[in-house]
């Protein structure tokens, strides 16, 4: 068998030297110059990559699903790479993990991403049941507001600027509304809305994704210029990227002695964000949520992007959307404070939400008022579930209360079934323990 040496690889690749040795810097590959001669397994490690690089994997096709959690070690198995391969790949989106590390769904949905998968799914999102979603029709479209989340480090500043927001414009829009937490609100800027999630950080928006559920069109990246780029912003960075969202970066505490917006755009740098200042295309804004400064700034940018992604829905039809928050009300029942994501939501829909079913008696928005109908994007407060669902559920509005019922009910069976056949295998592994 004839050697391959570096400089023979970077002719056949069509590549330069120094190419073919900074991928088996990155690769870890012991390199001396460009005579050395390349393992097999070494070729193809480096032709790999450079195909990775060119983004033209052979995956596009190929759907894959991941679970919850998963570690380096099965995820590398499930996308066919190397474990090697798959912690230098999470070194480049700042994580460090060990091949027996769990890593959650969105980050290991990067590296799947990275790799040229496209069909990514939560491994228990199985869409079962008899309902049937019709396909709209384009001219049915029409705008709908954009639903919009912020994430970032923790005390850098999230829930000040949610509330910055909220107080700026949530009250001129109604006299009289006092303002109610039911985890989303509206406001309404040059006579357009804007919708926030108002429940910050990450776990939410992850254990949605996670449950299959995408209710984010744009991702707010509050970074404190004073502290920079921190663990959580990076977690925040590679949710963003996952959900194929985009991300403006709200720079905050620009009013704080010792802050540097400059070294925060450096560090995006980092991490694949080039501002547009910088010649990217990544927007940013410098805002202090504390002072209220530059906050309609960073509205008209949320506008101006949510214009660019032409969100569109429905409102002419029967709804469906995701649950952002529920519990159990003493005096009203369970209580869910869902987002319409397509059609009009209205008091009497009877509708199915996970394992939950039941006839919405009435419908409060995020000012407290009570209100017949929610279009798209729209959150409000539904009550008349017959049980509380989980954050991340779906909910279907179908023909009548029966049908409903028997949907859920179905839904319960197969749970029970799975949760049976899952107890019987724990016990099935504890009696060989005991052996
Ligand atoms: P979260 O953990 O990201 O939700 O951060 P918080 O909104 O709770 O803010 C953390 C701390 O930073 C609080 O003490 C805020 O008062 C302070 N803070 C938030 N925004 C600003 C700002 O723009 N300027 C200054 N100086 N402090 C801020
Ligand atoms: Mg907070």
């Amino acid at each position: 068998m004839s050697e391959t040496r570096v400089y023979q690889l970077a002719q056949e690749l069509g590549m330069s030297n120094e190419e073919i040795i900074e991928k088996m810097d990155s690769l870890e590959i012991l390199v001396e110059n460009n005579m050395s001669v390349l393992s097999e397994e070494e070729i193809n490690q480096i032709k790999e990559l450079s195909n990775e690089e060119e983004g033209n994997g052979d995956n596009n096709l190929t759907e894959i699903k991941i679970a919850d959690k998963i570690t380096v070690q099965n995820l590398s198995q499930l996308i066919d790479k190397s474990a090697t391969q798959v912690i230098t790949k999470l070194i480049k989106l700042g994580v460090m993990a060990s091949m027996n590390q769990e890593i959650d769904f969105d980050l290991a949905a990067c590296v799947a991403m990275d790799y040229g998968f496209k069909g990514i799914r939560y491994e228990e999102d199985e869409i079962d049941d008899e309902i049937e979603i019709e396909e709209d029709r384009p001219e049915d479209l029409k705008p709908r507001p954009a639903i919009v989340t912020v994430m970032g480090h923790v005390d850098h500043g999230k829930t000040s600027l949610l509330d910055a927001i909220r107080n700026s414009k949530v009250t001129d829009k109604e006299a009289g509304g006092i303002t109610q937490h039911i985890g989303a609100y509206e406001v309404e800027v040059d006579k357009k809305k804007i919708v926030f999630l108002d429940t910050p950080g990450h776990e939410a928006f992850t254990s949605m994704r996670a449950r299959g559920a995408q209710v984010t069109d744009i991702a707010i990246l509050v970074v404190a210029a004073d502290d920079g780029i921190m663990p959580q912003t990076v977690e925040a960075i590679n949710h963003a990227k996952a959900a194929q969202v985009p991300i403006i970066i709200a720079i905050n505490k620009i009013d704080k002695v010792g802050a540097n917006p400059d070294r925060v755009k450096q560090e995006l740098t980092e991490h694949g964000l080039l501002v547009e200042d910088w010649g990217g295309d990544i927007i940013s804004v410098p805002v202090s949520a504390l002072k209220n400064e530059n906050i309609d700034t960073l509205l008209e940018m949320i506008l101006l992007v949510a214009e660019m992604e032409e969100l569109k829905a429905n409102p002419n039809r029967k709804a469906v959307g995701t649950v952002v928050e529920a519990q159990l009300d003493k005096g009203r029942g369970p209580v869910a404070t869902v987002l319409v994501q397509n059609g009009t939501l209205k008091v009497g829909d009877a509708l199915v939400v996970g394992c939950a079913h039941g006839k919405i008696r009435a419908m409060v928005n995020d000012l407290g008022k009570r209100v017949k109908q929610a279009a798209p994007s729209i959150p409000v407060e539904i009550l008349g579930l017959s049980e509380v669902p989980q954050a991340g559920d779906q909910f279907v509005v179908v023909k009548n209360d029966k049908m409903a019922r028997s949907i859920a009910d179905k839904r319960k069976d197969k749970i029970r079934a799975r949760q049976m056949k899952s107890s019987q295998k724990v016990s099935l592994d504890d009696l060989f323990k005991q052996m």
